[in-house]
């Protein structure tokens, strides 16, 4: 397989010739087509497997397309969402993701927050709200707040190491989180291990996903 083939449009194609990638990792070859025909998603899935980029290019390629079709104005909004355990990720995760939408002619604001810094910035950022939040779920809670932005129209929500944002306690802040958002969305679920607690969530949460274990 290469990237033209899984559907992908070519400004994003572009991007990853200039980037060298040569072609898609598994999980981005099973999970890319997949995503983008909107169906839920769950992968079992490590650091290196390329697992930023499958979610990344679908979700570019899905915001980016609808904003063409649209003038909506949009306000304190997010539509892709995704929530990860550390600050360390939430940053690295948010430079992939500018990184892959150098040729989306500015159109896909990334904005990232995490605890540890100053609120005021983050707010700033958020200012007419984002088309993609990378964020950890106790600071995002923060912002919702303080009506920073706003959750209910999340249109994709991604769960990025799943085990260890379980792992590191933040079950709550999940559920909260969860309930501010539409039922109905998209929800991709990366995750390096399937402990029950993961089970649960995938139980709960996915509507028939389809299941990638590399
Ligand atoms: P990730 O697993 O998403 O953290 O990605 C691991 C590393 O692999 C990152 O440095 C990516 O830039 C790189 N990468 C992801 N997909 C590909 C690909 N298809 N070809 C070459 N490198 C890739």
């Amino acid at each position: 397989t290469n990237f033209t083939e899984l559907g992908l449009i070519s400004p994003l194609l572009t991007r990853l010739t200039e980037m060298e990638y040569q072609q898609p990792t598994p999980i981005q070859a099973q999970a890319i087509p997949s995503v983008l025909a909107g169906r839920d998603l769950i992968a079992g899935a490590n650091t290196g497997s390329g697992k930023t980029a499958a979610f990344a290019l679908p979700m570019l390629q899905d915001l980016f397309t609808e904003k063409k079709n649209s003038t909506k104005s949009k306000g304190n909004y997010v539509a892709g969402l995704v929530l990860v355990p550390t600050r360390e990720l939430a940053m690295q995760v948010a430079n992939s993701i500018k990184s892959y939408a150098s040729h989306l002619n500015g159109e896909i604001k990334t904005v990232a927050v995490f605890g540890g810094v100053s609120v005021n910035t983050q707010m700033l950022a958020l200012r007419g709200g984002t088309d993609i939040l990378v964020a950890t779920p106790g600071r995002l809670l923060d912002l919702i707040s303080s009506n920073a932005i706003k959750l209910d129209m999340v249109k994709t929500l991604v769960l990025d190491e799943a085990d260890r944002m379980l792992s590191l306690g933040f079950t709550e802040e999940l559920s909260a989180l969860m309930a501010l958002m539409p039922k109905q969305k998209q929800i991709l679920l990366f995750s390096a291990t399937f402990p029950e607690q993961v089970e649960a969530l995938t139980e709960e949460l996915l509507n028939d996903p389809l299941e990638i274990q590399l």
